[in-house]
């Protein structure tokens, strides 16, 4: 294996030292390496060369042109059409369910399949119209929905904090993130990105979506 190229090698440091500074066991973090907008050998020199194989994909179309990529371990971060939940059992976690209707979908196809698919409910925290989430009031009802489901395996939440220069300024939506999937007694919080990442982790982000600090 060559030398961890400066981008990953920094992130993972910067990660290391957001959890040690909330005496978390650096560990409980996951980093999923976001590659939309980049290729197949970009993708293979920046990351899988160095023995990074957890990946982030926004959209099915370009996923699927990286199919030919081995050993990956690929999450589905971006959000998802029910007609397209046939092209989703190659994903390890789908990060995006935000609706009963999406939940039925992936139920139906799941059965058909013998495929359960591991999932996180997508929550738009702060409320922001433009989001693809489900409400903070309807994220509850529609975990329990989920839970019904024997080919949907509900496992945490995801949200995307509000665009801010400052990172500190996510924090608020990364707590309330938090006390939302212990309150549904739930194991994953998927939560920050390029510019916030540290803060998640602070927040008890288990995985963390970066995608432009590590191209
Ligand atoms: C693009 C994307 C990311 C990564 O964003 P960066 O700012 O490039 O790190 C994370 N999560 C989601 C849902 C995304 O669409």
């Amino acid at each position: 294996m060559s030398t961890v190229p400066p981008k990953l090698a920094e992130v993972r440091a910067r990660l290391e030292r957001a959890c040690l500074r909330a005496h978390r066991d650096p560990a409980e973090v996951q980093l999923i390496a976001v590659t939309k907008g980049h290729d197949v050998a970009e993708i293979q020199g920046n990351v899988l060369a160095h023995g990074h194989t957890q990946l982030g994909e926004s959209r099915i179309q370009e996923w699927r042109s990286k199919g030919e990529l081995a050993g990956v371990e690929w999450h589905l971060i971006g959000s998802l059409q029910t007609n397209k939940v046939k092209y989703c059992t190659g994903f390890h976690t789908l990060h995006s369910l935000n609706s009963e209707r999406l939940a039925d979908a992936l139920e139906a196809f799941g059965e058909k399949k013998g495929h359960t698919f591991r999932v996180l409910l997508e929550v738009d925290v702060a409320g922001e119209t433009n989001k693809q989430g489900v409400s903070l009031p309807d994220a509850g009802p529609l975990a329990r929905y989920a839970s019904t489901l024997p080919h949907v395996d509900l496992v945490g939440v995801m949200t995307i904090a509000p665009y801010a220069e400052n990172p500190e300024a996510a924090r608020p939506t990364f707590r309330a993130l938090r006390n939302l999937r212990d309150k549904l007694g739930l194991a994953e919080l998927s939560m920050g990105m390029s510019g916030d990442f540290e803060v998640a982790a602070e927040e008890g982000a288990t995985y963390v979506r970066v995608g432009s600090a590590l191209f």
